[in-house]
């Protein structure tokens, strides 16, 4: 039996929806297609439908729930805090429960599941990458040569990397004696397709004195089949996380991903009271570093002749945790860096994982809200702290024809460190 809510478990929550539509202004789906079904509100009652049995479990409500970012830009703005992306998510359980998996969300399972699976496939995409990839002109950021399936043609991807980040560390760095000791739980873009950020993360734990754990039996963090439904996926992975942080004992499990943190870091730790206390020492890297005092130590730091104009791009999952001020803080303090605010840095980048998969369209115009605000901005470089957003970001940039770079908070204050 699942560990997961059924939407029978959200009754409660479901009801204190008072449609008052102070939701719908800021649902970015329903920005773009104007549809009451894809707004929270609608969301709900069609939540409250299925559970009364007042309506079928159709194309159209499986269409519906489909239809969801699961960014919580409802649940902040939501005067009773009607928690819509727990309930999209226990209605997909449910609707996979019924109907079954999509073939995508089975084919992407499959392979999450299999983290010996998920290498041999990285390593071969790396090897193919000049034969199947064309880079975009004046981007950085890879698009197909030929059509493949589930990948808009247009969409921009990063390179895969040639060797994961995971095999070029061993599996424990020591740090200075009195620091703390961290694992990281790297998440499968950074080990996969973006390992310079690990890299960051390593050189900047080094310079802090930090002792560093890579649990090698790590895999994903199962965010991807919680947005696809897949409860069963999702108990495996936790159960193999649950095994490859179980020894040990860090001072905290550090993300360099929104996504995996709010995985890892919360929906994990609803699955027993083992994963409880794992979870509990999850924390965003960033978070972390200004915990450890970090920005003080940037700030004492040689001012470089070149300043480059950065701003910073709020992802979802650290937002609605409210790690909002981190970041900024550590931008703030960077020697070369001139941090200025962009317009709309807390909107959605439309990802929202198997979303832009199935809705492609949507998340393009979606993403395509935030060109204007990092236009004017001026800045040079547009930092996150989400992998999965930076990829967005990328695409949205390249479509935009605008000249701005995507980089991870860390790898910007790795390299105003020391070598
Ligand atoms: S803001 Fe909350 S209570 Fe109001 S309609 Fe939206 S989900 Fe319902
Ligand atoms: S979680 Fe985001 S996309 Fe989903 S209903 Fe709420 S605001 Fe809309």
């Amino acid at each position: 039996m699942s560990k997961q809510k059924d939407l029978k478990d959200f009754e409660e929550e479901i009801r204190q929806c008072v449609k008052c539509g102070a939701c719908q202004a800021h649902c970015p789906v329903f920005g773009e297609n104007k549809k009451e079904s894809v707004v929270a509100r609608g969301k709900v009652a069609l939540a409250h439908a299925l559970l009364e049995q007042e309506v079928e479990l159709d194309e159209r409500m499986v269409s519906d729930m489909s239809q969801c970012l699961l960014c919580g830009s409802c649940f902040d703005k939501c005067p009773n805090l009607v928690p819509t992306d727990e309930i999209v998510m226990a209605a997909r359980r449910e609707i996979t429960e019924k109907k079954g998996l999509t073939s995508f969300a089975k084919a992407m399972t499959a392979v999450l599941k299999r983290p010996a699976l998920m290498d041999a496939l990285a390593k071969g995409g790396s090897v193919f990458s000049k034969l199947l990839f064309k880079a975009v002109p004046e981007q950085s950021g890879l698009r197909l040569r030929f059509p493949a399936p589930y990948i808009a043609p247009d969409r921009t991807l990063p390179e895969v990397a040639a060797k994961p980040f995971r095999d070029r560390h061993p599996e424990f760095i020591q740090g200075e004696e009195g620091q703390p000791t961290v694992a990281f739980f790297t998440g499968c873009m950074v080990n996969y397709m973006y390992p310079e950020i690990g890299e960051a993360l390593l050189k900047i734990l080094r310079f802090m004195g930090v002792s560093v754990l890579i649990p090698q039996g790590q895999g994903c963090c199962g965010l991807p089949a919680l947005s696809a439904g897949d409860a069963a996926t999702v108990e495996a992975l936790a159960k193999h996380n649950l095994k490859a942080f179980s020894g040990g004992e860090p001072d905290a499990i550090v993300t360099a991903c929104a996504s995996c943190n709010i995985g890892m870091g919360k929906h994990f730790g609803t699955l027993g009271d083992r994963q409880a206390e794992i979870a509990g020492k999850v924390q965003d890297i960033l978070a972390f570093l200004v915990s450890q005092g970090l920005p003080e130590k940037l700030a004492a730091l040689p001012r470089p002749a070149e300043v480059r104009r950065v701003t910073y791009h709020d992802p979802c999952h650290l937002r609605t945790q409210g790690i909002t001020k981190e970041p900024r803080a550590l931008l703030k303090a960077l020697p070369g860096v001139e941090f200025v605010e962009m317009e709309g840095a807390d909107r959605c980048c439309g990802l929202g994982g198997t979303f832009s998969v199935y809705h492609y369209g949507t998340s393009k115009k979606i993403g395509a809200r935030k060109a204007p605000g990092i236009e004017t901005s001026g800045a040079d470089l547009v930092a996150s702290a989400c992998p999965g957003c930076m990829m967005q970001l990328q695409d949205t940039i390249a479509h935009a024809k605008l000249p701005q770079q995507v980089i991870h908070v860390l790898e910007l204050v790795a390299g105003a460190l020391p070598e």
